[in-house]
């Protein structure tokens, strides 16, 4: 394993997009996290800590990748709360292609919310054809498979506390 980012850098880079949050969403009186299962649950834990409003947080699921390549996404789990009215930011481990963004946001639109916004931790640096605005991304990265800190190679490593690249070996068998 490679390690791309350190426990450090993710730590100190969550604090400060958890105090952007906190300043532009000052006078929200319903704010509401919604994190994308399974990838975004270490960023929602630190980032709700690092953000001193009331808040709420809520989950979907969504499905697309197999292995190391992406596919359709498929929702696989609801919103459990109510997000009407509210100000709801996507919490979000990764983009790679938008697509998964586009699903979950549709999703949410639909309950027609105050606002929505995009927060991701990584954003991968390649070519799309549907470019999402994203208002809070963590860091640019390059287009290498990356695991930990949530992320997973078939439900493996999500519990390392940093963001690697996993060597040939690690990912085969
Ligand atoms: P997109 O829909 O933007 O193409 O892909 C987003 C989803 O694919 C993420 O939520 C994540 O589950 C998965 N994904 C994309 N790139 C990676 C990666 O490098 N590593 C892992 N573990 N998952 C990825
Ligand atoms: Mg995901």
């Amino acid at each position: 394993m490679r390690v791309l980012l350190s426990s450090n850098q993710i730590q100190a880079r969550v604090r400060e997009m958890g105090a952007g949050i906190s300043r532009d969403y000052a006078t929200s009186t319903d704010l509401v996290l919604v994190g994308v299962m399974r990838g975004s649950v270490c960023f929602l834990a630190d980032l709700m800590r690092a953000i001193d409003r009331p808040l709420r947080i809520d989950f979907c699921a969504v499905r697309s990748y197999s292995g190391t390549s992406g596919g359709t996404p498929e929702l696989v789990t609801n919103l459990l709360g109510d997000v009407r009215g509210a100000d709801v930011v996507i919490v979000e481990d990764i983009i790679e292609r938008g697509v998964t963004l586009q699903a979950v946001m549709q999703l949410v639109e639909r309950q027609e919310p105050k606002s929505v916004a995009l927060c991701t931790l990584l954003r991968k640096d390649i070519v799309r054809n549907w470019e999402p605005k994203v208002r809070y991304v963590g860091f640019e990265i390059g287009p290498e498979f990356v695991v930990g800190y949530g992320l997973d190679y078939e439900q493996r490593f999500r519990n390392l506390p940093y963001v690697g690249i996993p060597d040939p070996g690690e990912i085969d068998g």
